[in-house]
């Protein structure tokens, strides 16, 4: 394995939601640089994009935006075809209709290159197993094979970071206030699958999702 890493840097990988937000103003806390790395996969709310662009620029983030347009040729689905709506329910069994075959096994992939190119071991991702909403690639159990399948690719020794892998959304919330951002996360970020920036359409699984953590947050803070 290769040595002199620099252990000062992190990639983030970058959406502009309010998982990948945290995990970027926690990597703003413990790096000396950070760099945010998004992805354009053609996704049906491109303000997901514009979000993650007016963040970086607002908080001084270096940026880089990937083309990914493959992965939408490759995986119609919800979040990438207007003609396909987004289901309100969870499936009783398989994957939700939100979820896009190969998207963090991509998007991770492509981020552990461009870290290599950079001397940076560290990629950081926002990916939970607790309110991991049916999609298999978020879960522990991959990331560690993942990181273990880069190290291995690239003779090279990745660490893939989870800040928030064992937090529900409610320990996200208290996460982003812990760091001094909840504002932010809540104003600025995009986590709607109707695309309506910070608190949302209130109609969808992920709205839904975010405010339940959210409400049950600053209750907890009020009884306090
Ligand atoms: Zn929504």
């Amino acid at each position: 394995m290769q040595e002199l890493k620099n252990k000062k840097a992190a990639v983030v990988v970058f959406s502009g939601g309010q998982d990948s937000t945290t995990c970027l103003f926690w990597a703003k806390k413990r790096y000396e640089t950070v760099i945010a790395l998004s992805f354009d996969y053609q996704q049906k709310h491109i303000k997901e994009l514009e979000c993650a662009k007016s963040i970086c620029k607002k908080y001084g983030i270096e940026h880089h935006i990937m083309d990914m347009s493959l992965l939408n040729q490759l995986a119609p689905n919800s979040l990438t075809r207007a003609d396909i709506p987004v289901d309100e329910n969870a499936p009783a069994q398989g994957t939700p209709n939100t979820f896009v075959d190969g998207r963090n096994h991509l998007f991770l992939s492509y981020a552990a290159v461009f870290a290599k190119q950079r001397g940076i071991s560290d990629i950081i991702t926002g990916v939970s197993q607790s309110d991991f909403s049916g999609y298999p690639d978020c879960r522990d159990i991959f990331i560690k094979s993942l990181n273990t399948t880069l190290s291995l690719a690239m003779d090279y020794q990745f660490d893939i970071i989870t800040p928030l892998m064992w937090l529900d959304k409610k320990e996200t919330w208290a996460l982003a206030d812990e760091l001094g951002v909840l504002d932010i996360i809540r104003n600025e970020t995009l986590t709607c699958y109707n695309g309506v920036i910070g608190d949302g359409c209130g109609n969808c699984p992920s709205c839904k999702l975010r405010k339940k953590g959210l409400d049950a947050y600053l209750a907890s803070k009020k009884d306090n």
